[in-house]
């Protein structure tokens, strides 16, 4: 089965404006995935619409195999997302920002502070476990939000625009992190309007444009055809 299969999704935003007209793609286990295009080509409400966070108006989204009207719980435990704003309290801490998110999964406590230390080290996060998510800087954040996003270790990690507003350093530690977890087996797919970030890490690209996939084809073949 696919990582994440979508069949003809359709958005339309307050009954005229369609976002999304019939989309379909397919990523298998263990891709690296891009879905590159311009702003507004309907990138986030995608990935909106693969977390539940926004309403389709028509089409099928499942994930290894389970649909995600149908079968939600099973399909939210295989996916990580990590959305282009931070969602998290500025005033929680730390490491309670990521426990909260595996309680949300339904980790038992014991098993939720092994993994949330985990990736907190992981993401270079844990000397900053004790303060307030406000008093990081912005790359801290994106890494607080990744951390959220693994702790219940999905098979699927989701990003919407990582690296939007992320120094150059920063940006590449992230893709070297993200490289390292899709070795490691996990199926990733990010949003980008960045050719060279898609050029950098993905192996297979979907190119989107006002709401329609204009190509869905291998890296490799899209760089030559450019
Ligand atoms: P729906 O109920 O159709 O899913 P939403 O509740 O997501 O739509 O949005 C309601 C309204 O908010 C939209 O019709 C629009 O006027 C406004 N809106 C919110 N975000 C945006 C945006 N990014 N671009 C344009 N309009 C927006
Ligand atoms: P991208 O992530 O590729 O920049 P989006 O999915 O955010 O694109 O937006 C796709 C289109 O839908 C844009 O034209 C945007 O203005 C519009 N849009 C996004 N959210 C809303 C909303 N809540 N209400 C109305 N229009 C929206």
């Amino acid at each position: 089965t696919a990582a994440l299969s979508i069949k003809n999704l359709r958005k339309v935003y307050g009954n005229q404006f369609e976002a999304l007209k019939g989309i379909s793609l397919e990523v298998q286990a263990g891709d690296f995935f891009a879905v590159l295009g311009p702003n507004g080509a309907g990138k986030s409400t995608t990935i909106g619409i693969i977390s539940s966070l926004v309403r389709k108006s028509d089409g099928e989204v499942r994930v290894f195999g389970h649909n995600i009207d149908t079968h939600f719980s099973e399909a939210k435990q295989e996916l990580g997302i990590v959305p282009q704003e931070f969602n998290f309290s500025q005033f929680e801490k730390v490491r309670d920002i990521v426990l909260q998110q595996a309680g949300y999964y339904g980790l038992p406590r014991a098993k939720a502070e092994v993994q949330a230390d985990k990736y907190l080290k992981k993401l270079g996060l844990w000397d900053k476990r004790n303060t307030p998510a406000r008093t990081l800087s912005g790359g801290m954040k994106r890494r607080l939000m990744i951390a959220r996003a693994l702790v219940h270790e999905p098979r699927v990690l989701i990003l919407d625009e990582p690296t939007a507003g992320v120094d150059i350093e920063l940006r590449r530690s992230m893709w070297e992190f993200l490289r390292e977890i899709n070795a490691q087996g996990t199926t990733i797919i990010l949003t980008t309007h960045y050719l060279e970030e898609a050029e950098s890490l993905c192996r297979n690209v979907a190119i989107i444009d006002r709401g329609v996939i204009v190509q869905n084809t291998s890296m490799r073949a899209l760089l030559q055809r450019l």
